[in-house]
Protein backbone atom coordinates (compact mmCIF):
# COMPACT_ATOMS: atom_id res chain seq x y z
CA UNK A 1 0.00 0.00 0.00
CA UNK A 2 1.24 3.44 -0.72
CA UNK A 3 0.68 6.15 1.49
CA UNK A 4 0.49 10.07 1.18
CA UNK A 5 2.15 12.10 3.63
CA UNK A 6 0.79 16.12 3.66
CA UNK A 7 2.70 18.69 5.62
CA UNK A 8 -0.33 20.64 6.94
CA UNK A 9 -0.08 23.85 8.20
CA UNK A 10 -0.06 22.78 11.83
CA UNK A 11 2.96 20.65 10.22
CA UNK A 12 1.33 17.48 10.89
CA UNK A 13 1.75 14.87 8.88
CA UNK A 14 -1.24 13.16 7.20
CA UNK A 15 -1.31 9.56 5.93
CA UNK A 16 -3.49 9.15 3.10
CA UNK A 17 -4.14 6.07 1.05
CA UNK A 18 -2.50 7.02 -2.90
CA UNK A 19 -2.66 4.86 -6.45
CA UNK A 20 0.18 3.75 -7.24
CA UNK A 21 2.60 5.17 -9.33
CA UNK A 22 2.33 3.47 -13.62
CA UNK A 23 5.23 0.46 -13.26
CA UNK A 24 7.23 2.68 -16.10
CA UNK A 25 7.88 5.77 -13.09
CA UNK A 26 7.74 3.55 -10.36
CA UNK A 27 10.50 1.07 -12.02
CA UNK A 28 12.86 4.30 -12.87
CA UNK A 29 12.62 6.01 -8.81
CA UNK A 30 11.65 3.59 -6.69
CA UNK A 31 11.39 0.53 -4.45
CA UNK A 32 7.99 -1.37 -4.44
CA UNK A 33 7.15 0.03 -1.41
CA UNK A 34 6.62 4.18 -1.85
CA UNK A 35 5.79 7.03 0.28
CA UNK A 36 4.98 9.97 -1.54
CA UNK A 37 5.08 12.95 0.86
CA UNK A 38 3.15 16.09 -0.89
CA UNK A 39 4.08 19.29 0.34
CA UNK A 40 1.56 21.61 0.33
CA UNK A 41 2.04 24.96 -0.84
CA UNK A 42 -0.45 26.92 1.38
CA UNK A 43 1.63 29.72 3.16
CA UNK A 44 1.29 28.46 6.48
CA UNK A 45 3.38 25.21 5.63
CA UNK A 46 7.03 24.92 7.39
CA UNK A 47 10.29 24.35 5.02
CA UNK A 48 10.68 21.44 7.65
CA UNK A 49 10.18 18.24 7.39
CA UNK A 50 10.41 17.38 11.03
CA UNK A 51 7.33 18.12 12.96
CA UNK A 52 9.19 18.32 15.98
CA UNK A 53 11.60 20.46 14.88
CA UNK A 54 10.91 24.36 16.10
CA UNK A 55 10.04 26.04 12.95
CA UNK A 56 12.70 28.61 11.58
CA UNK A 57 11.77 32.21 11.55
CA UNK A 58 10.59 32.74 8.29
CA UNK A 59 9.04 36.05 8.26
CA UNK A 60 11.23 37.85 5.42
CA UNK A 61 9.68 39.50 2.96
CA UNK A 62 11.22 37.32 0.74
CA UNK A 63 9.16 34.93 1.74
CA UNK A 64 6.26 36.47 2.19
CA UNK A 65 5.91 37.05 -1.23
CA UNK A 66 6.38 33.17 -2.53
CA UNK A 67 3.59 32.85 -0.96
CA UNK A 68 1.56 33.92 -3.71
CA UNK A 69 2.73 31.08 -5.76
CA UNK A 70 -0.26 29.73 -4.09
CA UNK A 71 -1.55 26.34 -4.90
CA UNK A 72 -0.24 26.37 -8.19
CA UNK A 73 2.99 25.76 -7.52
CA UNK A 74 3.42 22.28 -6.11
CA UNK A 75 6.34 19.72 -4.81
CA UNK A 76 5.96 15.94 -4.48
CA UNK A 77 8.62 13.72 -2.38
CA UNK A 78 8.80 10.07 -3.51
CA UNK A 79 11.15 7.88 -0.73
CA UNK A 80 13.86 6.42 -3.02
CA UNK A 81 17.05 4.18 -1.62
CA UNK A 82 17.23 5.94 1.78
CA UNK A 83 15.53 9.22 1.39
CA UNK A 84 12.51 10.70 -0.73
CA UNK A 85 12.55 11.98 -4.19
CA UNK A 86 11.10 15.51 -4.40
CA UNK A 87 9.12 16.05 -7.16
CA UNK A 88 8.98 19.87 -8.55
CA UNK A 89 5.69 20.15 -11.25
CA UNK A 90 4.74 23.43 -10.97
CA UNK A 91 6.05 25.75 -13.85
CA UNK A 92 9.25 27.99 -13.46
CA UNK A 93 8.99 31.68 -12.10
CA UNK A 94 8.84 34.49 -14.87
CA UNK A 95 12.62 35.01 -14.06
CA UNK A 96 14.04 31.44 -12.97
CA UNK A 97 16.77 31.82 -10.53
CA UNK A 98 19.78 29.42 -9.79
CA UNK A 99 21.51 28.72 -6.90
CA UNK A 100 25.37 27.50 -7.29
CA UNK A 101 26.91 26.16 -4.34
CA UNK A 102 30.46 26.32 -4.91
CA UNK A 103 32.87 28.96 -6.15
CA UNK A 104 35.52 26.84 -7.86
CA UNK A 105 36.06 26.38 -11.79
CA UNK A 106 33.07 24.52 -12.00
CA UNK A 107 30.49 26.78 -10.65
CA UNK A 108 32.19 29.93 -11.67
CA UNK A 109 32.29 28.63 -14.88
CA UNK A 110 28.47 27.47 -15.01
CA UNK A 111 27.47 30.88 -13.70
CA UNK A 112 29.29 32.55 -16.80
CA UNK A 113 27.74 29.97 -19.02
CA UNK A 114 24.30 31.05 -17.23
CA UNK A 115 24.58 34.52 -17.83
CA UNK A 116 25.72 34.37 -21.65
CA UNK A 117 22.25 32.23 -21.59
CA UNK A 118 20.57 35.15 -20.19
CA UNK A 119 19.78 32.73 -16.70
CA UNK A 120 20.33 34.52 -13.49
CA UNK A 121 22.46 32.60 -10.48
CA UNK A 122 23.99 33.16 -7.34
CA UNK A 123 27.50 31.50 -6.37
CA UNK A 124 27.42 31.10 -2.55
CA UNK A 125 31.30 30.07 -1.76
CA UNK A 126 33.30 29.12 1.29
CA UNK A 127 36.43 31.06 0.36
CA UNK A 128 37.12 34.05 3.10
CA UNK A 129 40.33 35.20 0.84
CA UNK A 130 38.40 34.70 -2.50
CA UNK A 131 37.06 32.32 -4.36
CA UNK A 132 38.51 29.20 -6.76
CA UNK A 133 38.43 25.94 -4.31
CA UNK A 134 40.85 24.41 -5.00
CA UNK A 135 42.42 26.95 -7.77
CA UNK A 136 44.38 28.84 -4.31
CA UNK A 137 46.90 31.28 -4.31
CA UNK A 138 48.43 31.91 -1.04
CA UNK A 139 50.53 35.52 -0.80
CA UNK A 140 52.18 36.38 2.70
CA UNK A 141 52.63 40.21 3.16
CA UNK A 142 54.72 41.56 3.75
CA UNK A 143 57.35 40.73 1.63
CA UNK A 144 55.11 39.27 -0.58
CA UNK A 145 55.69 35.89 -0.99
CA UNK A 146 53.25 34.05 -3.56
CA UNK A 147 52.42 30.33 -3.99
CA UNK A 148 49.84 28.54 -5.55
CA UNK A 149 49.11 25.84 -3.47
CA UNK A 150 46.85 23.58 -5.48
CA UNK A 151 46.41 24.04 -9.13
CA UNK A 152 49.42 24.38 -10.46
CA UNK A 153 48.66 25.14 -14.28
CA UNK A 154 46.73 23.94 -17.07
CA UNK A 155 46.36 22.60 -20.35
CA UNK A 156 43.64 22.75 -22.86
CA UNK A 157 42.27 19.57 -24.96
CA UNK A 158 38.49 20.66 -25.40
CA UNK A 159 37.86 23.41 -27.97
CA UNK A 160 35.45 24.99 -25.85
CA UNK A 161 37.91 25.40 -22.88
CA UNK A 162 40.18 26.63 -25.57
CA UNK A 163 37.82 29.18 -26.40
CA UNK A 164 37.36 30.34 -22.67
CA UNK A 165 41.31 30.17 -22.06
CA UNK A 166 41.56 32.22 -25.34
CA UNK A 167 39.58 35.11 -23.92
CA UNK A 168 41.48 34.97 -20.47
CA UNK A 169 44.85 35.55 -22.50
CA UNK A 170 43.04 38.53 -24.18
CA UNK A 171 42.12 39.88 -20.92
CA UNK A 172 45.74 39.79 -19.36
CA UNK A 173 44.27 36.44 -16.82
CA UNK A 174 46.34 34.49 -17.94
CA UNK A 175 49.20 33.47 -19.37
CA UNK A 176 51.27 30.89 -21.21
CA UNK A 177 53.91 29.01 -18.78
CA UNK A 178 57.14 28.60 -20.70
CA UNK A 179 59.12 27.57 -17.81
CA UNK A 180 61.09 23.92 -18.62
CA UNK A 181 59.32 21.46 -16.64
CA UNK A 182 59.55 17.54 -16.62
CA UNK A 183 60.41 14.41 -14.90
CA UNK A 184 62.70 14.24 -11.98
CA UNK A 185 64.08 10.64 -11.00
CA UNK A 186 64.90 10.23 -7.35
CA UNK A 187 69.04 10.46 -7.34
CA UNK A 188 68.78 14.22 -9.49
CA UNK A 189 67.80 12.98 -12.53
CA UNK A 190 65.81 15.63 -14.39
CA UNK A 191 63.80 14.63 -18.03
CA UNK A 192 62.52 18.14 -19.82
CA UNK A 193 59.15 18.31 -21.49
CA UNK A 194 60.92 19.01 -24.72
CA UNK A 195 58.03 19.23 -26.81
CA UNK A 196 55.21 19.89 -24.09
CA UNK A 197 51.48 21.34 -25.23
CA UNK A 198 51.22 25.00 -24.31
CA UNK A 199 50.81 25.13 -20.41
CA UNK A 200 48.84 27.97 -18.62
CA UNK A 201 48.95 30.02 -15.21
CA UNK A 202 47.14 32.22 -13.59
CA UNK A 203 49.12 35.71 -14.12
CA UNK A 204 48.87 36.63 -10.52
CA UNK A 205 48.55 33.26 -9.69
CA UNK A 206 45.52 30.83 -9.87
CA UNK A 207 43.22 32.45 -7.30
CA UNK A 208 43.02 35.94 -8.59
CA UNK A 209 41.84 34.24 -12.10
CA UNK A 210 38.81 32.86 -10.47
CA UNK A 211 37.92 35.71 -8.76
CA UNK A 212 38.43 37.58 -11.65
CA UNK A 213 35.77 35.11 -13.85
CA UNK A 214 33.04 36.92 -13.49
CA UNK A 215 33.78 40.20 -13.55
CA UNK A 216 31.91 40.58 -17.24
CA UNK A 217 28.57 39.34 -15.95
CA UNK A 218 25.59 41.11 -15.25
CA UNK A 219 23.33 38.49 -13.95
CA UNK A 220 25.42 36.90 -11.72
CA UNK A 221 25.19 37.65 -7.89
CA UNK A 222 28.70 36.02 -5.13
CA UNK A 223 27.55 35.53 -1.89
CA UNK A 224 31.33 34.60 -0.03
CA UNK A 225 32.21 33.85 2.58
CA UNK A 226 29.04 31.51 3.03
CA UNK A 227 28.75 28.12 4.25
CA UNK A 228 25.59 26.52 2.33
CA UNK A 229 24.61 23.68 5.43
CA UNK A 230 20.81 22.79 4.32
CA UNK A 231 19.12 22.47 1.35
CA UNK A 232 14.92 22.29 1.64
CA UNK A 233 12.22 21.97 -0.99
CA UNK A 234 9.51 23.70 -0.60
CA UNK A 235 6.52 25.18 -1.91
CA UNK A 236 7.91 24.57 -5.47
CA UNK A 237 11.72 26.27 -4.83
CA UNK A 238 14.41 25.02 -3.38
CA UNK A 239 15.30 27.47 0.41
CA UNK A 240 18.94 27.55 0.62
CA UNK A 241 20.45 28.28 4.71
CA UNK A 242 23.46 29.17 6.30
CA UNK A 243 23.25 27.50 9.55
CA UNK A 244 19.54 28.66 9.82
CA UNK A 245 19.76 31.81 8.48
CA UNK A 246 17.59 31.57 5.17
CA UNK A 247 20.02 32.69 1.79
CA UNK A 248 17.58 32.89 -0.66
CA UNK A 249 15.23 30.39 -2.87
CA UNK A 250 15.80 29.06 -6.37
CA UNK A 251 14.05 27.31 -9.14
CA UNK A 252 17.01 24.86 -9.90
CA UNK A 253 19.95 24.30 -7.38
CA UNK A 254 23.52 23.39 -8.66
CA UNK A 255 26.09 21.38 -6.40
CA UNK A 256 29.33 22.50 -7.92
CA UNK A 257 31.52 20.83 -4.72
CA UNK A 258 32.21 17.70 -3.38
CA UNK A 259 33.16 15.37 -0.39
CA UNK A 260 32.22 15.22 2.93
CA UNK A 261 30.23 18.66 2.88
CA UNK A 262 28.32 17.52 -0.32
CA UNK A 263 27.22 14.25 1.14
CA UNK A 264 25.75 16.03 4.20
CA UNK A 265 24.07 18.53 2.21
CA UNK A 266 22.25 16.01 0.18
CA UNK A 267 21.95 13.35 3.12
CA UNK A 268 18.28 14.79 3.78
CA UNK A 269 17.61 17.28 0.68
CA UNK A 270 15.10 14.81 -1.40
CA UNK A 271 17.31 14.20 -4.01
CA UNK A 272 18.37 10.50 -3.54
CA UNK A 273 19.92 9.60 -7.27
CA UNK A 274 22.20 12.41 -7.06
CA UNK A 275 23.24 11.70 -3.24
CA UNK A 276 24.13 8.38 -4.48
CA UNK A 277 26.19 9.41 -7.08
CA UNK A 278 27.94 11.68 -5.16
CA UNK A 279 28.85 8.91 -2.36
CA UNK A 280 30.46 6.47 -5.34
CA UNK A 281 33.05 9.53 -5.31
CA UNK A 282 36.42 8.58 -4.10
CA UNK A 283 38.93 11.07 -3.42
CA UNK A 284 42.73 11.00 -2.43
CA UNK A 285 44.82 13.26 -0.07
CA UNK A 286 47.80 15.58 -0.51
CA UNK A 287 49.54 17.20 2.10
CA UNK A 288 51.39 20.86 0.44
CA UNK A 289 54.02 21.94 1.90
CA UNK A 290 54.75 25.69 1.02
CA UNK A 291 58.60 26.55 1.40
CA UNK A 292 60.58 29.65 0.84
CA UNK A 293 64.08 29.95 0.78
CA UNK A 294 66.67 32.89 0.94
CA UNK A 295 68.49 31.20 -1.96
CA UNK A 296 67.98 28.94 -4.99
CA UNK A 297 67.68 25.60 -4.41
CA UNK A 298 71.47 23.62 -4.49
CA UNK A 299 70.43 22.28 -7.64
CA UNK A 300 74.06 22.27 -9.95
CA UNK A 301 72.99 21.65 -13.54
CA UNK A 302 69.37 22.31 -13.30
CA UNK A 303 68.89 26.33 -12.70
CA UNK A 304 66.47 26.46 -15.69
CA UNK A 305 64.13 24.05 -14.02
CA UNK A 306 60.54 25.27 -12.59
CA UNK A 307 58.64 22.28 -12.01
CA UNK A 308 58.67 18.71 -11.80
CA UNK A 309 56.89 15.46 -11.53
CA UNK A 310 58.68 13.12 -9.33
CA UNK A 311 59.30 9.75 -9.43
CA UNK A 312 60.45 6.62 -6.91
CA UNK A 313 60.28 8.95 -3.78
CA UNK A 314 57.41 8.03 -1.52
CA UNK A 315 57.18 11.40 0.31
CA UNK A 316 57.13 13.86 -2.91
CA UNK A 317 54.87 13.51 -6.08
CA UNK A 318 55.59 17.35 -7.29
CA UNK A 319 58.03 20.42 -7.06
CA UNK A 320 57.97 24.24 -8.46
CA UNK A 321 59.26 27.27 -8.25
CA UNK A 322 56.42 29.37 -7.50
CA UNK A 323 59.29 32.65 -8.04
CA UNK A 324 60.33 31.71 -11.48
CA UNK A 325 56.47 30.26 -12.12
CA UNK A 326 54.45 33.59 -11.22
CA UNK A 327 57.44 36.60 -11.12
CA UNK A 328 58.81 38.10 -14.30
CA UNK A 329 61.65 40.01 -12.05
CA UNK A 330 64.38 37.37 -11.86
CA UNK A 331 65.39 39.19 -8.69
CA UNK A 332 67.19 37.97 -5.41
CA UNK A 333 63.38 37.73 -4.13
CA UNK A 334 62.99 34.90 -1.71
CA UNK A 335 62.50 31.61 -4.21
CA UNK A 336 59.15 30.18 -3.37
CA UNK A 337 58.49 26.20 -3.52
CA UNK A 338 55.30 24.79 -3.48
CA UNK A 339 55.99 21.09 -2.85
CA UNK A 340 53.16 18.21 -2.82
CA UNK A 341 53.13 14.85 -1.58
CA UNK A 342 52.35 11.75 -3.01
CA UNK A 343 48.41 10.51 -2.25
CA UNK A 344 50.10 7.20 -1.09
CA UNK A 345 52.10 9.18 1.47
CA UNK A 346 49.26 11.76 2.29
CA UNK A 347 46.71 7.93 3.14
CA UNK A 348 49.74 6.77 5.57
CA UNK A 349 49.94 10.27 7.27
CA UNK A 350 46.25 11.32 7.23
CA UNK A 351 44.83 13.04 10.12
CA UNK A 352 41.38 15.47 10.51
CA UNK A 353 42.36 18.47 8.05
CA UNK A 354 40.95 21.09 10.28
CA UNK A 355 43.47 19.60 12.77
CA UNK A 356 46.64 19.08 12.13
CA UNK A 357 48.59 17.60 15.32
CA UNK A 358 51.93 19.65 15.76
CA UNK A 359 53.41 16.15 15.83
CA UNK A 360 52.51 15.07 12.75
CA UNK A 361 52.85 18.41 10.88
CA UNK A 362 56.62 17.97 12.08
CA UNK A 363 56.99 14.44 11.06
CA UNK A 364 55.48 15.31 7.83
CA UNK A 365 57.60 18.21 7.04
CA UNK A 366 60.47 16.41 7.89
CA UNK A 367 59.87 13.33 5.57
CA UNK A 368 58.71 15.75 2.64
CA UNK A 369 61.68 17.96 3.34
CA UNK A 370 64.29 14.58 3.20
CA UNK A 371 62.17 13.17 -0.25
CA UNK A 372 63.42 16.57 -1.73
CA UNK A 373 67.06 16.33 -0.93
CA UNK A 374 66.35 12.82 -2.16
CA UNK A 375 64.56 13.43 -5.27
CA UNK A 376 67.37 16.31 -6.45
CA UNK A 377 70.06 13.94 -5.30
CA UNK A 378 71.46 15.89 -2.27
CA UNK A 379 72.91 14.33 0.77
CA UNK A 380 70.49 13.83 3.95
CA UNK A 381 70.66 17.54 5.97
CA UNK A 382 72.17 19.60 2.93
CA UNK A 383 69.00 21.21 2.02
CA UNK A 384 68.72 25.00 3.72
CA UNK A 385 66.36 25.43 5.96
CA UNK A 386 63.26 27.25 4.56
CA UNK A 387 62.51 30.75 6.36
CA UNK A 388 59.26 30.15 6.12
CA UNK A 389 57.11 27.17 5.75
CA UNK A 390 53.15 26.20 5.92
CA UNK A 391 51.95 22.44 5.26
CA UNK A 392 48.38 21.75 4.70
CA UNK A 393 46.46 19.08 3.81
CA UNK A 394 44.09 19.44 1.22
CA UNK A 395 41.54 16.06 2.35
CA UNK A 396 39.73 15.87 -0.55
CA UNK A 397 42.25 16.86 -3.09
CA UNK A 398 41.67 14.77 -6.48
CA UNK A 399 38.51 12.38 -7.76
CA UNK A 400 39.96 8.47 -7.96
CA UNK A 401 37.12 7.95 -10.18
CA UNK A 402 34.69 9.33 -12.43
CA UNK A 403 31.00 9.11 -14.10
CA UNK A 404 32.18 10.28 -17.15
CA UNK A 405 29.49 12.52 -17.94
CA UNK A 406 29.87 15.82 -18.21
CA UNK A 407 27.01 16.55 -15.58
CA UNK A 408 24.55 15.47 -13.86
CA UNK A 409 20.97 16.63 -13.67
CA UNK A 410 17.70 15.48 -11.91
CA UNK A 411 15.27 17.03 -13.89
CA UNK A 412 12.28 16.05 -11.15
CA UNK A 413 14.76 17.43 -8.24
CA UNK A 414 15.28 20.32 -10.51
CA UNK A 415 18.76 20.21 -9.09
CA UNK A 416 22.41 19.32 -11.09
CA UNK A 417 26.02 18.65 -10.38
CA UNK A 418 29.17 20.10 -11.85
CA UNK A 419 32.68 19.33 -11.02
CA UNK A 420 36.36 18.50 -12.37
CA UNK A 421 35.56 14.54 -10.94
CA UNK A 422 32.29 13.80 -13.80
CA UNK A 423 35.02 14.20 -16.75
CA UNK A 424 38.20 13.83 -14.71
CA UNK A 425 40.59 15.85 -12.49
CA UNK A 426 41.36 18.90 -13.64
CA UNK A 427 40.80 22.61 -14.34
CA UNK A 428 39.97 22.08 -17.70
CA UNK A 429 37.28 18.71 -16.59
CA UNK A 430 36.01 21.58 -13.93
CA UNK A 431 35.16 23.75 -16.70
CA UNK A 432 34.18 22.11 -18.90
CA UNK A 433 31.77 20.46 -16.45
CA UNK A 434 30.16 23.59 -15.50
CA UNK A 435 29.49 24.61 -19.30
CA UNK A 436 27.58 21.23 -19.77
CA UNK A 437 25.50 22.13 -16.55
CA UNK A 438 24.73 25.64 -17.57
CA UNK A 439 23.85 24.75 -21.26
CA UNK A 440 21.49 21.82 -20.37
CA UNK A 441 20.13 23.58 -17.19
CA UNK A 442 19.03 27.09 -19.95
CA UNK A 443 17.50 24.34 -22.09
CA UNK A 444 15.79 22.56 -19.74
CA UNK A 445 14.18 26.18 -18.29
CA UNK A 446 13.84 26.74 -22.23
CA UNK A 447 11.28 23.63 -22.36
CA UNK A 448 9.23 24.91 -19.49
CA UNK A 449 10.53 21.72 -17.58
CA UNK A 450 7.54 19.62 -19.61
CA UNK A 451 8.83 16.69 -20.09
CA UNK A 452 11.30 15.96 -17.25
CA UNK A 453 12.32 12.86 -18.24
CA UNK A 454 13.79 13.91 -21.46
CA UNK A 455 16.35 15.85 -19.44
CA UNK A 456 18.07 13.14 -16.58
CA UNK A 457 21.50 12.91 -17.49
CA UNK A 458 24.33 10.85 -15.36
CA UNK A 459 22.02 9.91 -12.59
CA UNK A 460 22.67 6.05 -13.31
CA UNK A 461 25.93 5.94 -14.81
CA UNK A 462 28.29 3.86 -13.07
CA UNK A 463 32.29 5.26 -12.04
CA UNK A 464 35.40 4.13 -13.38
CA UNK A 465 38.93 4.48 -12.03
CA UNK A 466 40.79 7.92 -12.86
CA UNK A 467 44.08 7.52 -14.52
CA UNK A 468 47.01 10.76 -13.93
CA UNK A 469 49.20 12.04 -11.99
CA UNK A 470 48.77 12.36 -7.88
CA UNK A 471 48.20 16.28 -9.00
CA UNK A 472 45.34 15.61 -11.36
CA UNK A 473 45.47 15.13 -15.53
CA UNK A 474 46.86 17.44 -17.80
CA UNK A 475 45.39 16.71 -20.76
CA UNK A 476 47.55 16.25 -23.95
CA UNK A 477 51.02 16.64 -21.69
CA UNK A 478 50.72 13.11 -21.19
CA UNK A 479 50.33 11.45 -24.74
CA UNK A 480 53.05 14.11 -25.87
CA UNK A 481 55.20 12.71 -23.62
CA UNK A 482 54.77 9.52 -24.57
CA UNK A 483 55.35 10.37 -28.25
CA UNK A 484 59.02 12.08 -26.98
CA UNK A 485 59.95 8.89 -25.46
CA UNK A 486 59.08 6.57 -27.97
CA UNK A 487 60.79 8.64 -30.40
CA UNK A 488 63.62 9.05 -27.74
CA UNK A 489 63.67 5.32 -27.80
CA UNK A 490 63.09 5.06 -31.57
CA UNK A 491 66.48 7.05 -32.20
CA UNK A 492 69.03 5.85 -29.51
C1 LIG B 1 47.00 19.64 -4.45
C2 LIG B 1 46.28 19.80 -5.76
C3 LIG B 1 46.98 20.09 -6.92
C4 LIG B 1 46.31 20.22 -8.12
N1 LIG B 1 47.02 20.54 -9.25
C5 LIG B 1 46.36 20.70 -10.43
C6 LIG B 1 47.05 21.15 -11.57
O1 LIG B 1 48.24 21.45 -11.54
N2 LIG B 1 46.35 21.27 -12.73
C7 LIG B 1 45.01 20.99 -12.83
O2 LIG B 1 44.42 21.13 -13.91
N3 LIG B 1 44.32 20.62 -11.73
C8 LIG B 1 44.96 20.48 -10.54
N4 LIG B 1 44.27 20.14 -9.42
C9 LIG B 1 42.84 19.87 -9.56
C10 LIG B 1 42.04 21.15 -9.72
O3 LIG B 1 42.42 22.06 -8.72
C11 LIG B 1 40.57 20.81 -9.61
O4 LIG B 1 40.27 19.80 -10.56
C12 LIG B 1 39.62 21.96 -9.88
O5 LIG B 1 40.11 23.18 -9.34
C13 LIG B 1 38.28 21.59 -9.27
O6 LIG B 1 37.33 22.63 -9.40
P1 LIG B 1 35.84 22.41 -8.88
O7 LIG B 1 35.11 23.66 -9.16
O8 LIG B 1 35.31 21.15 -9.45
O9 LIG B 1 35.93 22.17 -7.31
P2 LIG B 1 36.55 23.07 -6.16
O10 LIG B 1 37.70 23.85 -6.65
O11 LIG B 1 36.80 22.15 -5.02
O12 LIG B 1 35.38 24.10 -5.78
C14 LIG B 1 34.36 23.82 -4.88
C15 LIG B 1 34.07 25.06 -4.05
O13 LIG B 1 32.88 24.85 -3.29
C16 LIG B 1 33.05 25.41 -2.00
N5 LIG B 1 32.12 24.77 -1.09
C17 LIG B 1 32.18 23.52 -0.57
N6 LIG B 1 31.12 23.30 0.23
C18 LIG B 1 30.39 24.44 0.22
C19 LIG B 1 29.18 24.84 0.88
N7 LIG B 1 28.51 24.00 1.68
N8 LIG B 1 28.73 26.09 0.68
C20 LIG B 1 29.38 26.96 -0.15
N9 LIG B 1 30.53 26.62 -0.80
C21 LIG B 1 31.02 25.37 -0.62
C22 LIG B 1 34.51 25.09 -1.70
O14 LIG B 1 35.00 25.90 -0.67
C23 LIG B 1 35.16 25.39 -3.05
O15 LIG B 1 35.52 26.75 -3.14
C24 LIG B 1 44.91 20.04 -8.19
C25 LIG B 1 44.20 19.79 -7.01
C26 LIG B 1 44.87 19.68 -5.81
C27 LIG B 1 44.09 19.44 -4.54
Amino acid sequence: MMTTLTCSSSSSLILQPLKPPKPSKLSRFSKPRTLILTVTSSSESKPSKNPSKKPQKQPTSKFRRRASYGSSRRSTIKKTFSQEQVNFTAPFSSEPQVGIIGGGMAGLVCALNLDKRGVKSTVFDTGIHGLGGRMGTRIIDPQPLIFDHAAQFFTVSDSRFGQLVDGWLERGLVREWKGMIGELEAGGQFIPYLNSPPRYVGVNGMRPLADSLLAQTSMVNVVRPSWISKLEPYNGMWHVSENGKPQGQFDIIIIAHNGKCANRLLGSSGLPLIARQMKRLELSSIWALLAAFEDPLPIAGLEQFEGAFVNGVDSVSWMANNLKKLSSSQSNDPQCWTFFSTAAYAKQTKVPQENIPNATAEKVKTGMLEGIEAALGLSKGSLPRPFYSRLQLWGAALPTNTPGVPCIFDPHGRAGICGDWLLGSSVESAAVSGMALADHIAEYIQSGGVDPEEFAVGLHHEFRPLEGHDIGQFPGLESKVEEEAQTYQLTT
